[in-house]
């Protein structure tokens, strides 16, 4: 298929592409390199350096591709920063997303795979998190994604449109040739892998009081390859709806960072801080929906072959991208 990827620069949509073109699918890569890498960037795909707030561009974009498919990775996702600058949250990923969305439908696009989050749930009401919880985001980044989740399902009735949302949990590791490198980090393997490389001199752990066995956050960590598997099973005719990513088991950041000194066999020194606003205590995947819909189900299980991938990378590439 010919398919249109935004953020196809970044983390998790540039080894979607990879996965994408390795699959022997066409790949458009649109992308504002805000927060992603040229480099990033499959050779194989066709870059289209733009900014999803012009429609214009968008929709010049969609005639001469002509693309069957639009996977929606842009986005911001960050946490932390949504609670200090929810603006951006609403304005990149609605009515950015919205943009986006109306060029497609001009242009007679059925199926649409948007990157949704486990941010969505809020503080879940039962564990493993199955896609049925109520959806109550406690912070402005969850519910920036919920908004465009419920204006899809508005277009599903009124134009059409197929859409897949997956909610994507704690996605970690690398490809051999795609890896983590935000500007500036705040997730919590590559802060971690970075003391490891002498990069920084501490590890951060934001909150040791929560209700779980040590005292801190649990996540859910998924590989990228895996997640691009999911993407590359959603083009697949007949697949509409929404489903959990995710490996169904957490692990503390604690038992990250003992994972990631096994791993990388060097010392990393920890610092414990307040709670981070906005965080949640657990989150962790039921992706039984994905796996019987789908027929999707994660390869990379264990944190230590996840966190193995990332450090296999950032060693490679202990800088990140050079662009
Ligand atoms: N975290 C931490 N130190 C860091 C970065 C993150 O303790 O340097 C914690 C964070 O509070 C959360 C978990 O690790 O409980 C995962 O955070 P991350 O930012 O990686 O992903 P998020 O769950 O926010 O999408």
């Amino acid at each position: 298929m010919k398919v249109l990827v935004t953020g196809g620069a970044g983390y998790i949509g540039s080894a979607c592409v990879e996965h994408l073109i390795q699959e022997g699918h066409q790949v458009i890569v649109y992308d504002n390199l805000s927060e992603g890498h040229r480099d990033a960037i499959h050779p194989d795909a066709h870059f289209i350096h733009n900014d999803l707030a012009s429609s214009i561009d968008l929709h010049g974009c969609f005639q001469k591709h002509n693309p069957e498919a639009v996977i929606h990775v842009a986005a911001s996702a960050l946490v932390g920063e949504s609670m200090a600058n929810p603006s951006k949250y609403f304005t990149n990923n609605v009515a950015n997303a919205v943009n986006l969305l109306d060029a497609a439908v001009n242009h007679g696009i059925k199926k649409f795979v948007f990157s949704s989050t486990c941010a969505t749930y809020g503080i879940p009401e039962s564990l493993p998190m199955a896609e049925s919880l109520p959806q109550l985001p406690i912070n402005p980044y969850g519910e920036s994604k919920l908004m465009f989740e419920k204006i899809l399902l508005w277009y599903q009735k009124i134009h059409n449109v197929e859409p897949v949302i997956f909610r994507y949990f704690n996605a970690a590791g690398a490809t051999p040739e795609r890896g983590e490198h935000h500007r500036i980090e705040t997730h919590l393997i590559p802060n971690i892998l970075k003391v490891a490389l002498g990069q920084s001199s501490e590890c951060m752990i934001f909150g040791t009081d929560y209700d779980t066995q040590d005292g801190t956050c649990i996540r859910d960590y998924i590989h990228i390859s895996d997640l691009a598997q999911a993407h590359i099973k959603a083009l697949n005719p007949g697949i509409q709806g929404a489903f959990n990513l995710g490996n169904g088991g957490g692990y503390s950041v604690r038992q990250v960072v003992n994972a990631c000194i096994e791993v990388t066999q060097r010392p990393i020194k920890i610092v414990e801080l307040p709670r981070r606003e906005g965080d949640p205590p657990i989150l962790v995947a039921n992706a039984s929906k994905a796996s019987n819909i789908l027929r999707w189900s994660p390869g990379l299980t264990s944190i230590h072959s996840i966190i193995s991938s990332a450090w296999d990378w950032h060693l490679k590439h202990p800088h990140g991208y050079l662009d």
